[in-house]
């Protein structure tokens, strides 16, 4: 049975081109995960979000827990046949949700509680609950347990959270066990403090894992802060295992992060904007909803080999999105998956090449030009 394990293919400056093996199939990296929120990539089937390109899901324990609970997916045997998805799938802990969508928290040493925000329910997730629910929706990369404050806040508050989470990442290490062919990740908290960030990798070092997530960014501290962590933060892990940026981001974000060193992200942007008739393309974002586009018969991007650049004019993309129409959703979430990905295969391909400058400056040159003339 294969192993968990990370082989990096090469490095360009801070960024890294590698591949995760997990006994589920390859990852390579950098990876964009697509976000499977309530078992499904909104508006996609499965087998359309691995033709985009993408190696891993990720899923949300928050959610999955509530609905249609753990126990059940595990008796149903587990997440993947669940939802048809047989490749690898990455969970969150559920702790970021349940602070920013849960009712009635209740923080202490010991986990938190809470009321759902489906049917006001009262719930408990500690760190050993947090890995049992992981561990049966059979997730291939679970993520420890962990509390992450709104930024800005002040350094206590940050100091004394992040000091509770490396508390929690040992108490989810000890109750994760010994799992061959499934990974648990820690994740690194301390705001945008650089002591605080190193003294969490520190601790989570000592602990030991599979992997390593910088988390508490992409919470409302905007992206130059963000980079700004990203500067040092991912050198402060272990040059050797996976790192993982999670809840990011827009394209402009990805780009930022990889060249700093960072392996794996995940964001719900490509399908939540899809929805509502956003399109992320070469020359920025398209507004499909925009009159604009109502006679025009060119694709969304004419360089694009996705279903709805290939099979579709923007008049009509334009015409079933004004209409209310699901397909609209369908079309605009598979172009903004198949980009996010084009994007990743084009960074592997350059730091690989070791042009990840030239790549880097390429990207921001095709964005400033903007969208096509209007007819
Ligand atoms: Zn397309």
């Amino acid at each position: 049975m294969t192993r968990f394990s990370f082989d990096l293919h090469a490095t360009d400056g801070a960024a890294r081109t590698g591949t995760i093996h997990t006994p589920r199939g390859d990852i390579r990296t950098p990876a964009f995960m697509p976000v499977g929120t309530a078992a499904t990539v909104k508006a996609t089937l499965p087998e359309s979000v691995r033709a985009t390109g993408a190696d891993i899901l990720l899923g949300n324990t928050y959610h999955l827990m509530l609905r249609p609970t753990a126990e059940r997916i595990d008796r149903l045997g587990g997440l993947h046949g669940f939802m048809n998805w047989d490749r690898p799938i990455l969970t969150d802990s559920g702790g970021f949700q349940v602070m920013s969508l849960a009712d009635l928290r209740k923080l202490t040493e010991r986990g938190v509680t809470f009321k759902s925000h489906i049917d006001g329910s009262r719930h408990e997730i500690t760190p050993e609950r947090s890995m049992e629910i992981q561990r049966l929706l059979g997730s291939d990369i679970v993520m420890c347990f962990d509390e992450c404050p709104a930024l800005p806040a002040d350094r206590d508050r940050i100091a004394s959270s992040m000091r509770l989470s490396m508390r929690w990442a040992a108490r989810s290490k000890d109750a994760f066990g010994d799992r061959p062919g499934h990974a648990l990740f820690g994740i690194q908290q301390g705001g945008l403090e650089p002591d605080l960030r190193e003294e969490s990798a520190k601790a989570l070092v000592d602990i030991g894992f599979d992997g390593y997530a910088v988390g508490g960014l992409a919470v409302g501290e905007g992206q130059e802060a963000m980079f700004g962590v990203l500067d040092y933060a991912p050198a402060q892990l272990p040059a050797d295992k996976p790192r993982y940026l999670m809840g990011v981001g827009k394209p402009d974000d990805i780009v930022g992060a990889v060249k700093r060193g960072i392996d794996m992200m995940d964001c719900v942007l490509p399908s939540r904007s899809g929805r509502t008739g956003q399109a992320f393309t070469r020359r920025g974002v398209v507004n499909i909803k925009n009159a604009r586009h109502a006679d025009d018969p060119r694709p969304l991007d004419e360089s694009c080999s996705c279903p709805a650049c290939t099979g579709y004019s923007r008049a009509y993309l334009h015409h079933v999105f004004r209409a209310g129409e699901m397909i609209s959703g369908m079309l605009l979430t598979w172009h903004n998956l198949h980009y996010f990905q084009e994007i990743m295969q084009g960074m592997r391909d350059a730091i690989a090449a070791g042009r990840f400058a030239a790549w880097e400056a390429d990207f921001h040159a095709t964005r400033a030009e903007g969208d096509i003339a209007p007819l």
